[in-house]
Formats: structure tokens, sequence, C-alpha cells
């Protein structure tokens, strides 16, 4: 599968460039994005959910963890715990227990515990759908918050997390390494309608391509474009194994993939890891 979904591409030439202008930039980046389009026409969030209050659930899970991890954790975490009142009310200690495998669960419980209390007592038990409230429930920053805008409200949102920011600072988008910085760099960049499938395509490239430490330059389909073209492995062969999830035909982080993703659920990946028998993680849903 690696084959058939990266394209080769020319490595960039070495003759001296001029200094880009900024329009220069702009239209590079765009062009970057309209590639990764391309690449990954099926982007999406890689956290399993069914509606805004799981989404704003999983996003905090997904702090310093895997989107896999969550999506393992979250199945039995929302059947004892469907709507924000009842998460509310949990014993701290069990709601910590079910959490636990993704790690700083005492913070992170007590994140779920304030952000569900402040739904039931602030918004009526519903997950807002504006950034200035969002902000103001505990746990919950402007990444998060717009990753629950984006992708539960359809409202334009870039989420600057650490594969985002990298990819940003590589494709010359911005120097900045302030979060927010980078934010207000590139939606200065692309027009607002782009923002949201524009993160998914960057995270997804982040991740499957354009590693933080062993980036596969030989196997990247916007290798011209990009100023950072050599920070990682050059050579084709060799950057064609670095390459992960269904572009190295491996399944994905959802248990729950959407139609169109074109390699496996991480479901199944479990299944044949344990014999066949994680159809619980699976149903609890
Ligand atoms: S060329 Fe290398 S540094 Fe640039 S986006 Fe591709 S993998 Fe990342």
């Amino acid at each position: 599968m690696a084959e058939s979904k990266v394209r080769k591409v020319a490595a960039p030439k070495a003759k001296p460039r001029k200094p880009e202008t900024h329009l220069g930039m702009v239209r590079r980046a765009r062009k970057i994005n309209r590639e990764l389009a391309e690449l990954y026409p099926y982007a999406h969030p890689e956290l399993d959910f069914d509606n805004p209050f799981q989404l704003l659930v999983a996003t905090v899970l997904s702090a310093q963890t895997t989107d896999l991890r969550v999506n393992q954790t979250t199945p039995a975490l929302f059947a004892k715990y469907p709507t924000p009142e009842d998460m509310a009310a949990a014993v701290p200690e069990e709601l910590e227990e079910l959490i636990r495998p993704t790690g700083f669960f005492r913070n992170k419980a007590k994140a779920l515990l304030g952000l569900s209390a402040a739904l039931r007592d602030d918004f009526g038990g519903e997950v807002p759908g504006r950034l200035e409230d969002l902000v103001t429930l505990p746990g919950v920053g402007r990444k998060t918050a717009n990753v629950v805008l984006g992708n539960a409200f359809g409202v334009p949102g870039i989420t600057v997390d650490t594969h985002f920011g990298r990819l940003a600072r590589r494709f010359g988008w911005t120097a900045e390494d302030d979060p927010e910085k980078v934010e207000a760099a590139v939606a200065a960049i692309f027009p607002k309608s782009e923002w949201t499938m524009l993160s998914h395509r960057v995270v997804f490239h982040g991740r499957r391509v354009c590693h933080s430490q062993k980036p596969a330059c030989g196997a990247c389909a916007v290798a011209s474009l990009c100023p950072a073209y050599g920070t990682g492995e050059k050579d084709p062969e060799k950057a064609a194994k670095l390459l992960k999830y269904e572009l190295a035909g491996k399944p994905g982080q959802r248990l729950r993939p959407p139609a169109d993703f074109p390699g496996e659920a991480a479901a199944l990946a479990e299944a044949a890891a344990h014999g066949g028998e994680v159809a619980d993680l699976a149903v609890a849903e």
C-alpha cells in the first residue's frame, strides 16, 4: 500500500534561491495545502466521538498520549458517564481508574469533573458552540476549543498541536513557537473555509511523514515545496520505511474510522494482537 499512496516527487533542486517574498510564501503555502488535500482526501479527527461532549472529553484526554489510546479508553467511559450530569456526579476514584491508561489521570479526572459540572451548571448540560465560552471550562484551552468547534459545530478553527506547530515552522509559514502566534500567522495565510481541513491535513502529514525526529523527506509529497527538505532521510527507499499508518499499509488510530479511510480500523490491529478478543472495545458504545 505504501507504494500506491506515496507519489514520487522530484527532490528540490540545489540551486540558490532568491529570498522568498511574502506573496511567494502564501502561494507556496496554499500549494502545499492543495497537495496535502490530494494526498489525504480522507483527513479527519483521529478521536472517536458521537457528539460534542464526547469530543470535548476525548480531546482533554488526548493530552500527552496517542489518539489510539484515548479511543481504546473512551467506550467504557462514555458507557458509564454518557452525559455531563453523569460525569459531574462521578466518584473521582472511579473516574480516575477508567481514564488511567491515558496518563496524568488525576489531573485529567479533575478537569473532566470540573468541565462536566460547569456544563451542567452554566450551560444547561450542553457543550457551548463559542470559543469564548469553551475556554472558560476547566482543562480547555484554545487548541481543545478549536478541535470541538471545527469538528462538532462546523466553525472553522486552526488546531495548533505539536505536529501542526512543527510543520508550520518547517514549511516556513512562521518562525513562532507560541501556539497562539502560530495560529494567528497561519490564519493570515489561508481562507477561513480551509482552516479545519488544513489542520487535519497538516496533522496527518506530521503523524505519517514529517515526524519530529525522523522526517521521511525522500517519500514526502510536498518535498519540492518545503524549505526544510533534507531535515530527514532523503533516500526514497529508506524514507518509505519511515512512513506510518495507512501510508505504510497499517491501521489508523480510530476504532471507528470514516468510511473513506483507506487503512484498517485500529480495532482490527487490536484484534490481531489479542487473538480476536477485543470485541468489547468495539461494541461497548
Ligand atoms: S520535505 Fe521533509 S521536512 Fe519537509 S514536509 Fe516533507 S518530510 Fe517534512
